[in-house]
């Protein structure tokens, strides 16, 4: 290419999309730094050294965090490191920016640009965590203690497992990928979860094509090595969906040129429609987008099992068995818990739940001193219903056995923060505050209620409860909280301030956790994407792909690797994505 070539080529590149659309990512790639950076640049004083920190920290309490993901990471970049000895245990030694994947599969992104290494992160702090790479097996939750094992294989000598006691457990270890035990999917698919997934995937796509344009093979072989599938219409599974297409179109038509014609790219969804957890005009403006790209979303379909050839399937509307050739499935369908936390959930008593249920202080249902955050826990939010006869009493105060406006007015501060239904019902019923409740069985608003009426009030309230998705903005914002939390514990035994107790006396040490929605994302290819933004507002178009960009580009935990994926994507504009089996 010569140089005039790339310059008019990166230049319309930029000049095709609209002017705000790039004054926003400018904007945000020059002030996102200091109030989102992760972790501070700050100097490490390298004269202290690990066993120092050692003998100092066998006095403090021992803060021991499972996993270096979303959640565990942000709560380690707050955590006051110097109150606690604090030990991180996880099998990975960085932290992935997992919304960046999907463009590690096809080489939008090389995956070195969306990690950053956890040791790196310790510098940050002062030296002061210690990590450990090893995979819990074991919690005790009687004793206090954790079994882990060195997973990694190799010919190193010593002792791959080794014990550690806690006086306080963090539990972050994110979740699984869930089969549904559907057989084959284990040694039949891809995945899209972890780094090294997307390098599979990425290196399996070109297999496709190499092994297509072979001589010697038929038609109907190269088609077949070139049909793509992918199970499960989420946001992963249509963004893989999507990338791949771009990648096809932009890039490799180009590089194989002979079947060109030949790939397939089709999409199995079990529900009626794709994305179907967003906002209906996202899922239909995806759906047509897709169809306009020739890629084929087959929804209805449940997936029975997969073989190294052929995905099987049921069509739900028919009941009919159909089988497909594939050169390439990726099943992204959902997560469920890991082994080790089931383990735990048995010793605990919640051995017939589905996921790790916490209270609304993230701390373990069932067990002292551990808490459990991100995707592989769940907030069971206590029901207002469960408390009312308590609430009622603490309200009334002069035990006249009717609570007045004054009286309930008196409390509901701490009811909506206690209990957070209450306010989304009072929204979606569009009530202005809780007088408007306060009515007889007829309808009429009326100055006082008795205990029924109360009751009354307050018994649709817990219908709004709802479980906070399995996302990163979930896992991150949880450990910031949980941080937050650890920092005050001790400063702020005498004085808290979260809400009042209606079941005893007082006030919780804390507030209860509360998930800001700052909305969703879902890249379309293209140069296209949609968004939920707060407010209940929908965007979809180029300018919201520039808005992804911008986003993206500065959510970056460092500053190194915000300079790799912007550079990423420059590169991809100017020369197109790598194409080489590396
Ligand atoms: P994880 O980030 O999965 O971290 C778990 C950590 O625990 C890892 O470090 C792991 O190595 C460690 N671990 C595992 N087992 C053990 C063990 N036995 N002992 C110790 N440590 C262990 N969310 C969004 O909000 N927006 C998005 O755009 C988005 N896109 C996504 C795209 C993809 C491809 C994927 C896979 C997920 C995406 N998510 C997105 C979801 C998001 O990644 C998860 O919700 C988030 O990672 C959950 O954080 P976590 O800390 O709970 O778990
Ligand atoms: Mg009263």
């Amino acid at each position: 290419m010569t140089i005039l070539s790339f310059f008019t080529r990166a230049s319309r590149a930029f000049n095709g999309y609209p002017a705000s659309s790039k004054f926003l990512l400018l904007c945000t790639l020059s002030l996102s730094g200091g109030g989102v950076v992760a972790y501070s640049e700050a100097q490490v004083d390298a004269s202290k050294t690990s066993v120092q920190v050692n003998e100092k920290d066998c006095k403090k309490k021992r803060v021991v965090v499972l996993g270096t993901g979303w959640a565990g990471i942000s709560f380690l970049k707050d955590l006051d490191v110097s109150a606690y000895d604090v030990q991180v245990v996880s099998p990975r030694n960085y932290f992935a920016f997992t919304p960046l994947l999907p463009s590690v599969t096809c080489g939008t992104i090389e995956a070195r640009s969306i990690v950053e290494p956890v040791r790196n992160i310790i510098k940050k702090r002062n030296g002061e965590i210690q990590f450990w790479e090893a995979e819990c097996m074991k919690i005790d939750a009687a004793n206090k203690k954790l079994f882990c094992r060195y997973t990694v294989e190799n010919n190193l000598v010593g002792n791959d497992e080794f014990s550690l006691e806690y006086d306080y457990l963090v539990i972050a270890v994110g979740a699984q990928v869930n089969t549904f035990n559907t057989p084959g999917v284990l040694e039949n698919c891809f995945f899209l979860k972890e780094v090294e997934d997307a390098q599979k995937i990425r290196r399996r796509v070109i297999d496709c094509f190499e092994k297509a344009v072979l001589p010697g093979l038929s038609e109907e072989e190269r088609r077949i090595n070139l049909h793509f599938v992918i199970v499960g219409g989420g946001p992963t599974g249509v963004e893989f969906a999507a990338e791949l297409h771009d990648f096809v179109q932009e890039d490799l038509i180009n590089l194989y040129p002979s079947v060109k014609d030949l790939v397939k790219i089709t999409v199995i969804q079990s529900g009626d429609h794709i994305l179907n957890m967003f906002d209906e005009r996202i899922s239909s403006f995806a759906e047509q987008k897709f169809r306009r790209d020739g890629i084929e979303v087959q929804t209805g379909s449940r997936v029975i099992s997969v073989s190294d050839k052929e995905i099987t399937m049921k069509l739900k509307a028919k009941g009919e068995i159909c089988s497909v050739p594939h050169g390439l499935v990726v099943w992204s369908t959902g997560v469920e818990t890991r082994p080790f936390v089931k383990d735990f959930m048995g010793q605990i008593g919640q051995a017939n739940r589905r996921v790790l249920a916490t209270d609304e202080w993230l701390r373990v249902k069932g067990c002292e001193d551990v808490y459990a955050l991100g995707d592989c826990a769940t907030i069971n939010q206590r029901k207002v219903m469960e408390d009312i006869a308590a609430i009622f009493k603490a309200a009334d105060k002069d035990n006249s056995g009717f609570l007045t406006v004054e009286e309930f007015k008196d409390v509901i501060d701490d009811i909506l923060e206690r209990y957070p239904q209450v306010e989304h019902y009072l929204k979606s019923k569009h009530l202005r505050d809780v007088t408007d409740l306060m009515k007889d069985s007829e309808g009429n608003y009326i100055d006082k209620v008795d205990i029924e009426g109360f009751k009354l009030a307050l018994c649709q309230a817990d219908s709004q409860v709802k479980n906070l998705p399995a996302t990163a903005q979930v896992a991150a914002q949880q450990g910031a909280y949980l941080s937050k939390c650890f920092n005050r514990k001790y400063k702020w035994k005498d004085n808290p301030e979260g809400p009042r107790r209606f079941r005893g006396s007082g006030r919780h040490q804390f507030h209860p956790f509360q998930y800001k929605h700052l909305g969703q994302f879902a890249p379309l290819g293209g140069e296209q994407a949609a968004a939920e933004l707060p407010g209940d507002w929908v965007s979809m178009g180029r300018s919201t792909q520039w808005l992804w960009y911008s986003v993206y580009a500065s959510k970056q935990v460092s500053w190194r690797t915000r300079v790799l994926v912007v550079s990423d994507w420059t590169r991809r504009f100017i020369f197109g994505r790598d194409s080489s089996r590396i």
